[in-house]
């Protein structure tokens, strides 16, 4: 989402005829869009920060996104060279501050301009979060869950799909619970909506809460192929006691009844998951039980996160470092074990490949593929191509 609202940001900008330059020291503005879900995340932010008091004179620097919301104007006690601070429940104002701070009008847009014609890219749909995970900062800094309204986002999709999007991405926190309240429309109509407009070949959405998936989406997944067959459903352990301490929603027999729907709506379809390794309390046995889940469920990547303790006072690290490092590793081993085994499992199969560039795209599982013999394919085309071989977490086929 971050990377939209730069992106989003960096268009704007652009319309009115300014300039990317790559180093700091030659830009008049600097923008940094931060994180703050994990620690590290935060720090690099400000060193990054702390790197521009040199070069600071005359420019104008904007601290914005999730980090500014939970620091807040106070930052400025230490980076005094700060202009703003624009948290990400206000990130909208940014542009009202742009215009007037670079006394921006209408009549300077660029009639030439056109937005960097890509062939994948993201929609966000909503903003915010009403579950309330306890390892989560992102209902505090991002506020509840805020739909960008039906209508908006099929005119921004169309617009993006003459521009030649043809894979687009949904973006919310909880992106499967998307309700627009005042048309009634949910997430089950964005889907079927979008797959009216003829450019648009993929739809994929980021990322789904398991407790979100009904009946309605799984008729819906069987019949229309332009949904994605690459899911993204982060699990976050394999233990029902620390999925409840997680305030997750679900246990484990639940999240494998909406995985095996899946698969049984499309065999073909892989997925994906995110694990958070030693939050507070998990013992030996309830890491065991993540790694019996993972072997169990065989995802084709797992993002695992050394558990990062946000707050002093709650939910601390309950394990050694030493340990958490062990338990990171036992994962990541298992983890890329497994998806290697997938990705083999696919030599031989029929997948088909949005082209990205010459003769590279994604499958519409999800994996990166390149087209043998066959060098300049139609860029935001899919190809029907069958599977040869495996490299570098690649897929190598042929188009037939
Ligand atoms: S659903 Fe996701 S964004 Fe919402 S609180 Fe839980 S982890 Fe955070």
């Amino acid at each position: 989402m971050n990377e939209d609202d730069s992106n989003s940001i960096k268009n704007f900008l652009l319309s009115y005829g300014l300039k990317e330059e790559e180093s700091e020291k030659n830009s008049d503005i600097i923008i940094i869009n931060t994180c703050t879900v994990r620690q590290h995340a935060e720090d690099k932010a400000l060193s990054f920060l702390g790197s521009l008091k040199k070069i600071s004179t005359n420019k104008k620097i904007f601290f914005i996104g999730c980090a500014a919301e939970r620091l807040g104007e106070k930052i400025k006690n230490k980076f005094p060279y700060i202009s703003y601070v624009i948290g990400a429940k206000s990130y909208q104002k940014i542009y009202e501050i742009l215009r007037n701070e670079l006394y921006l009008s209408d009549h300077l847009i660029q009639n030439t301009f056109s937005l960097n014609s890509k062939i994948s890219d993201y929609q966000t749909i909503s903003r915010g979060c009403n579950m309330k995970c306890s390892y989560c900062i992102v209902p505090d800094v991002r506020g509840m869950e805020l739909p960008v309204p039906f209508e908006k986002i099929i005119g921004d999709i169309k617009k993006k799909a003459k521009n030649g999007v043809r894979e687009i991405i949904l973006l919310g926190q909880t992106v499967n619970s998307y309700i627009d309240k005042q048309s009634s429309k949910k997430f089950i109509d964005l889907l079927k909506e979008i797959s009216k407009i003829d450019e648009i070949k993929i739809i994929r959405f980021l990322s789904p809460h398991p407790v979100f998936f009904n009946d309605e989406f799984f008729e819906e997944y069987k019949k229309n192929h332009k949904i994605s067959r690459w899911i993204h459903l982060p699990l976050q352990s394999g233990s029902d006691k620390i999925l409840k301490k997680m305030r997750r929603g679900y246990t484990i027999e639940k999240f494998k009844k909406v995985v095996d729907e899946l698969r049984r709506s499309d065999p073909t379809t892989s997925i994906t998951t995110d694990i958070i390794v030693g939050y507070t309390d998990e013992t030996e046995e309830d890491f065991n039980l993540t790694l019996a889940a993972i072997r169990e469920i065989k995802f084709s990547m797992v993002y695992c996160f050394k558990y990062s303790p946000r707050f002093k006072d709650k939910d601390q690290l309950t394990i050694t470092n030493k340990e958490l490092e062990k338990r990171h590793q036992v994962l990541l081993n298992e983890v890329k074990k497994i998806a290697k085994e997938l990705m083999y499992e696919r030599i031989g199969k029929t997948e088909e490949v949005l082209i990205y560039s010459k003769n590279k795209g994604i499958t519409i599982s999800g994996y990166n593929c390149c087209i043998i013999d066959c060098k300049n394919m139609k860029e935001g085309d899919i190809y029907k191509v069958k599977i040869e071989n495996v490299k570098n977490n690649t897929l190598y086929g042929r188009a037939i």
